[in-house]
């Protein structure tokens, strides 16, 4: 059992879909919301939010925590070379303590930042040390398992599909259906998999009500390499394998023409739109706004720091509306839309709606309090444009998950930051030392 927390005199916005709450106060118990509004109740913990901006805790719906150590090693390169020149072998170098540095040190930047809950992709080695790193942050996520087989255009980082399996049920034995952390399935993106792998990864994962998770259409190259491939497009290839529905989550999604649009609204599939890592690789914008008029569920994604570097939602949201006006006109892609793309579009992404997005009875207490009073927010008072284009990652103040503050006081509550600098320094040398880097190159 643990104490009741009230956290009162907040300016609450429960939900991006209802109005503000003045004054209100939320009373959590046992890491869920026991009440919102105007109310009169007592705790043991009470936090006064003195007129600051209490909203859901925002969600990320694509990253690679694996990656966070890879930042700024990867500049300046088209998809296909970025991934063979410089992520793969960095990610074949990594052993389980690189990758726990770098998924905590991913974790850090996402709670500072007012994240929540994310969904990553995490390579095809060692992702049980994933979670490990992540269970000691308290954050919640889902961690994908990633495939690549035979095809993969890369052998070092190759593993047979049965290896690959006999990893997941050795996490899912640990983890199981979890409460805050959960497994999900990951194919690399079509051209990583062979056809009959990818149907086996998709049957073992709906067997399991586990989620599915890919790349899609990101450049024109990988595209048309897929077509060379299949004779189909992307993402009717990946439907005639199963990796289309509503337990599937499509990373980009930039180059899909009317009848692929057509074939995720048939099955329902969730998008994961990563405004700025389509700008750094050049890749292109992803037509939201069609997605959004189609009905379907979009969330956002920094993805990982080696094409972004920043893993900043604030960012994101700002950049998803800003990208599509100078094509669509002004009125394309409403502030509000984008922050429901990072609450309750990612929580129902990650099929995690009934737990959160939103602020409301009964859902976990995954939220957040925002410097609403900064200069450059003043006077405003419209919540959904400040938090898109006012506000920065800067401006919160307190993370709470599962009714736990993460952080607060500018400070990291589960993560020591100066043992972490350190062993993020540490494992990034060592790292390097083992795949060969040739700083004068950049690259292997
Ligand atoms: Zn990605």
């Amino acid at each position: 059992m643990t104490s009741d927390i009230l956290i009162h005199h907040a300016r609450i916005w429960p939900s991006v879909d209802g109005p503000l709450i003045d004054d209100g106060k939320i009373l959590i118990r046992n890491g869920r919301i026991a009440k919102i509004g105007q109310f009169h109740a007592r705790a043991e913990t009470v936090i006064d939010a003195d007129g600051l901006l209490v909203m859901p805790g925002l969600i990320q719906g694509h990253i690679h925590l694996c990656q966070t150590l890879f930042r700024g090693l990867a500049e300046d390169r088209p998809l296909l070379s970025w991934l063979r020149n410089v992520v793969w072998p960095l990610e074949a170098a990594h052993t389980p303590d690189s990758i726990r540095a770098s998924a905590r040190l991913g974790c850090a930047e996402l709670i500072k930042s007012g994240v929540t809950a994310f969904l990553s992709m995490e390579t095809v080695r060692h992702t049980g040390a994933v979670f490990d790193a992540v269970a000691e942050t308290g954050l919640m996520g889902i961690v994908s398992h990633c495939f690549m087989d035979e095809d993969s255009g890369y052998p070092p980082l190759t593993v047979d599909l049965e290896d690959a399996l006999a990893e997941c049920d050795v996490i899912l034995e640990k983890w199981g259906a979890g409460d805050a952390l959960r497994l999900a399935v990951a194919p690399r993106f079509a051209l990583s998999c062979s056809g009959r792998n990818l149907r086996e990864e998709v049957s073992y994962a709906r067997e399991r009500g586990l989620l599915l998770h890919t790349h899609c259409s990101e450049q024109v190259p990988e595209v048309q390499e897929v077509r060379r491939k299949t004779g189909r497009s992307n993402v009717d290839f990946l439907n005639s394998v199963g990796l289309c529905g509503p337990d599937v989550c499509l990373a980009h999604c930039v180059h899909v023409d009317e009848r692929d649009l057509a074939l995720l609204v048939e099955t329902d599939t969730r998008i994961l739109h990563c405004p700025t890592a389509n700008l750094k690789l050049g890749s292109g914008v992803a037509p939201v706004p069609d997605f959004l008029a189609a009905g379907l569920t979009v969330a956002l994604g920094s993805d990982g720091a080696a094409c972004n570097n920043r893993l900043d939602i604030w960012n994101e949201m700002r950049l998803a509306g800003l990208v599509q006006k100078p094509l669509l006109g002004p009125e394309a892609l409403p502030a509000r839309d984008i922050v429901r793309m990072a609450t309750l579009g990612g929580a129902r992404a990650l099929g995690w709606e009934k737990e959160m997005g939103s602020l409301e009875v009964g859902k976990k207490a995954n939220l957040i309090i925002v410097d609403s009073n900064n200069v450059h927010v003043l006077p405003s008072d419209d919540p959904a444009s400040n938090v898109v284009y006012a506000h920065a990652s800067a401006d919160v103040l307190m993370t709470m998950v599962n009714g736990q503050i993460l952080f607060e006081d500018g400070r990291l509550t589960t993560i020591d930051e100066e043992k972490l600098r350190e062993e993020v320094l540490c494992q990034k040398q060592a790292m390097l030392k083992r795949a060969g880097w040739d700083r004068r190159k950049q690259s292997i």
